[in-house]
């Protein structure tokens, strides 16, 4: 029984490696090329836990440090108590398994694309971890807030331009994603957007940038980090242009693609004063895989820009109950259905006729 499965695991991977992509093994279900460079060698810290001494550790610390759950500078390869905690608190925020461990669940969270802002600011535990979940109804929250709460007047109305450098879209190919962006927060708040070309003076300003450049919060490369933002009133929102950025549905299929529209309504609540949420559904929810779309507001993010800004006035208010995430990755939807027929199919035969 035990040779069967395992020839049947056997096949599987071939089968696997067949599709074109590498996917990683372990029981993870994501292509290994959809994993930043820098965040790859994570992959071979599975099980690694507290007192064990293991070459990439100091990777893993500086990526706990750039999200905010480490503060100490440490960069050594030694599993601490710091680590340990470190791991508790991302754990906690992501709704996983508490084991304070490298466990296959929590890894698999970690190299997934992500916003470049941090989960804790400044020392400020936000989205789940340390703060009074405040329960609405029969749901609990999960929106945060910047450390002090930073947010624009009430009714502002807000002006906005956009960069062409670097990136390879024009300004009509752009503009129809900018706008349905930011109706979506207008329609939940008392805040209005208008386009003006003037990009110096505009209050929120998004361009396009690769690696360095210049605020202090360099990007990576294709996929990990995709974009920031900053809290009000700074008004800046940078894409990564290293990315694979498409703003057509269609686009999506292709592999290790971001949608655009996703994350610009996603760093767009960050320029309103929104921190990132524990919802796995609503638009704040820190990771984004490839080949999705998530672009309608959820209840949890509703209800934490309208404690900012209030309802809106024109009885326009949008408080979908629904999660709206839509899994458009043609690859995985054609391909698990299909490989689990396989694996079907393949333990039948071995079951039938063991070896
Ligand atoms: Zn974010
Ligand atoms: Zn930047």
């Amino acid at each position: 029984m035990r040779t069967s499965s395992s020839i049947s695991g056997l096949l599987l991977v071939l089968l696997l490696s067949f599709s074109g992509r590498t996917f990683v093994s372990g029981g993870f279900d994501f292509p290994f090329e959809d994993v930043n460079q820098a965040w790859r060698g994570f992959l071979n810290l599975s099980g690694c836990h507290k007192g064990e001494n293991v070459t990439g550790l100091d990777a893993v610390k500086k990526y706990f440090q750039q999200f905010g759950y480490l503060t100490n500078g440490d960069d050594s390869d030694e599993f601490d108590d710091d680590l340990e905690k470190a791991l508790q608190i991302y754990q906690t925020n992501f709704d996983l398994n508490i084991t304070g461990s490298l466990d296959n669940e929590t890894l698999q969270q970690l190299v997934k694309p992500r916003c470049g802002v941090g989960d804790i600011i400044n020392g400020t535990s936000s989205m789940k971890y340390g703060r009074r979940l405040a329960a609405v109804g029969h749901s609990v929250a999960h929106y945060s807030f910047f450390p002090g709460r930073p947010s624009w007047p009430r009714q502002a109305s807000l002006t906005y331009a956009f960069s062409l450098s670097n990136q390879p879209f024009t300004a009509e190919q752009l503009r129809p994603i900018i706008v349905r962006s930011f109706a979506r927060w207008e329609a939940a708040t008392t805040l209005k957007f208008s386009e003006v070309s003037d990009y110096s003076s505009a209050n929120l300003r998004i361009a396009f940038f690769r690696g360095d450049h210049g605020d202090g919060e360099p990007f990576d490369g294709p996929l990990g980090t995709l974009a920031h933002a900053f809290s009000p009133e700074n008004g800046r929102l940078h894409f990564d242009a290293a990315e694979n950025w498409v703003i057509d549905v269609a686009g999506l299929s292709a592999a290790g693609t971001v949608d655009l529209e996703s994350v610009m309504v996603h760093e767009i609540g960050h320029l309103l004063g929104l921190g990132h949420s524990s919802v796995r559904e609503s638009v704040m929810f820190p990771t984004l895989l490839t080949g999705t779309k998530k672009v309608d507001l959820h209840s949890d993010d509703v209800q934490g820009i309208q404690l900012l800004y209030g309802g809106n006035p024109r009885g326009n208010v949008s408080t979908p109950s629904q999660q709206s995430e839509r899994s458009s990755d043609a690859s995985s939807l054609f391909w698990s259905p299909l490989l689990s027929c396989f694996t079907i199919i393949l333990s039948i035969i071995f079951l039938s006729f063991p070896l």
